[in-house]
């Protein structure tokens, strides 16, 4: 993806007349390689799930370039296009409103299957108990309703639904956020699991650094619809050069540390993307703040190692501990 922006018009009065945009995603380039889980990470109103949705056109981006497997993505026919999306899938936070109560957990799986007109009836049921045993849950649970499962058999469910048609890529987000934290593990297994098994690409989103740390290998660190940090798991964990992904680490709860100390490392709050801050929009948060930060954005360099990070400090700050 290169410059990708996604602006939400705001209108006003009877007219609805355009008074200006939320810049939700403004100006991200970013490369995901096959096999691999590119982690998205940031505060919640930075921009991540519109990004996710945007690489897939579930929103339509208001500029920039996407290219999938070689084939320019934005400017394909219909009939192209439907192919391509059917290699594209999304895992969504909430796997309680994410299932129709209505239909019985076979159903819900075969449904991207008849809509893509997939198979025989016969393939398609056969598929389905296939794929609800590669979830780990039973056969015997094919006629059952979402609301008789627990939440982390339900993202069972819904991941099932995922890679019914063998897509190639991925868009979680926040999976198991809704989950209890002994519960996570066993969902992050199943999605580590699958992705070796069926060679699987996923787009990792989360608020969470420490569920991502244990997913992804490559890590883009968003603020405020911009990537301010990208680089290899291990890279951003022992050398990150950002002072958002310091804060963001050092806000990891580890044990022994109490609540006060994890508030204080990153105070305040993600300013409204309306009226982002001038220059560096992490200026108003950011301890290292330089005259310069208020006045000219900084732009996504390469600091060397396919490390890259947006800020105007030449060195980052040493990591206090
Ligand atoms: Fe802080 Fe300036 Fe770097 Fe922004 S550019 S993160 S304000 S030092
Ligand atoms: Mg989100």
């Amino acid at each position: 993806a290169k410059n990708i922006k996604k602006h939400f018009p705001i209108r006003k009065g009877l007219l609805m007349r355009e008074v200006g945009s939320v810049k939700a995603v403004d100006d991200v380039s970013l490369t995901v390689r096959k096999g691999e889980t590119l982690g998205l990470v940031g505060e919640s109103g930075c921009g991540k799930s519109t990004l996710g949705r945007t690489l897939i056109r579930l929103y339509e981006p208001t500029g920039g370039e996407i290219t999938f497997d070689g084939q320019d993505f934005l400017n394909m026919k219909s009939g192209d296009l439907r192919k391509k999306r059917k290699n594209m899938q999304m895992i969504f936070q909430d796997p309680y409103a994410s299932l129709d109560p209505r239909m019985t957990v076979g159903q819900i799986i075969r449904q991207p299957m008849d809509i893509h007109n997939s198979g025989t009836s016969e393939e398609r049921n056969a598929r389905v108990l296939e794929l609800i045993e590669l979830v780990g849950l039973r056969k015997a649970h094919v006629n059952r309703y979402p609301h008789e499962f627990s939440g982390g058999q339900r993202q069972r469910i819904s991941i099932a639904r995922a890679i019914a048609l063998n897509p190639e890529l991925i868009i979680c987000d926040e999976p198991v956020s809704a989950l209890d934290v002994s519960i996570q593990a066993q969902i992050l297994n199943l999605l580590k699991d699958l992705q070796t098994k069926l060679g699987l690409t996923y787009i990792f989103i989360s608020h969470d650094l420490s569920v991502i740390e244990h997913t992804c290998d490559r890590i883009a660190v968003m603020y405020l619809g911009k990537i301010v940090e990208n680089a290899t798991r291990d890279e951003l964990f022992k050398n990150p050069q950002h002072p958002y992904t310091q804060a963001l680490i050092r806000a990891i709860p580890r044990v022994g540390q109490g609540k006060k100390k994890i508030k204080r490392s990153l105070g305040g709050e993600v300013p409204s993307p309306i009226n982002p801050p001038s220059g560096c929009s992490f200026h108003p948060r950011c301890a290292y703040k330089m005259d310069v930060c208020a006045t000219k954005t900084p732009v996504l360099e390469n600091t060397g190692g396919g490390h890259l990070k947006a800020c105007w400090l030449e060195k980052a700050p040493a990591v206090v501990e």
